[in-house]
């Protein structure tokens, strides 16, 4: 509790969380808000309705489609993506800011938007969530089995793609028992030089 994320070398550091859809991204945030509240974390705008539960300004930004224009167009988010049929993208200046700062700063973010920050932030240590195998993201793709065929079968057709990106990234950090992703996530976050590989 309470670890000191400023005092490490890489206390400036902008960390980049993301892997295939399903493979439980915003589990693990979630879990990491609740244990960690001293992590600070990026809250994206979106132009998807909030679901049950949840509140503007915490897990999003929520905005209507001329407002995220707005936000486009004065370049005022780092990155964007299109996912599933709404728009997702990272409000820029508190990023910074937390960088000037010294804090680490922490991106939760589809593979589009990863990829848009590894080309304009070289500095960004890019992390990629694995599932431990892919029976198992092949399990939460099927989802409770009651899509038709057709529609399991695209999901499962965009998971494999989306699983090839993994040698994209610097490192792959393996979803498995949640308190521990994120103890490993923590680690990641104030280690001087991560090494690439598997954690
Ligand atoms: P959900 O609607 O389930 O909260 O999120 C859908 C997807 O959007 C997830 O893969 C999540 O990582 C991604 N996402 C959330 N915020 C951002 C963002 O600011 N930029 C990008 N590129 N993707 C995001």
């Amino acid at each position: 509790e309470g670890t000191d994320l400023s005092s490490g070398p890489k206390g400036n550091r902008l960390t980049v969380l993301s892997g295939p859809s399903g493979v439980g991204k915003s589990t693990v945030v979630a879990e990491l808000r609740r244990s960690h509240p001293e992590v600070w974390l990026s809250v994206s705008v979106t132009t998807r309705a909030p679901r049950p539960g949840e509140t503007h300004g915490v897990e999003y930004f929520f905005v209507s489609g001329p407002e995220f224009d707005g936000l486009v167009a004065d370049g005022a988010l780092l990155e964007w993506a299109e996912f599933a049929g709404n728009r997702y993208g990272t409000p820029r200046r508190p990023v910074e800011r937390k960088l000037a700062d010294g804090v680490p700063a922490l991106l939760e973010i589809d593979l589009q938007g990863a990829r848009q920050v590894r080309d304009t932030m070289p500095e960004a240590l890019l992390v990629f969530l694995a599932p431990p195998s892919w029976e198992e993201l092949e399990s939460r793709l099927r989802g409770r089995g009651t899509e038709p065929e057709d529609v399991i079968a695209r999901r499962l057709a965009a998971g494999r793609v989306e699983m090839a990106a993994e040698k994209e990234f610097d490192l792959t950090l393996v979803n498995t028992a949640i308190g521990d992703v994120c103890g490993r996530l923590l680690e990641l976050l104030v280690r001087d030089d991560p090494p690439p590989g598997r954690f």
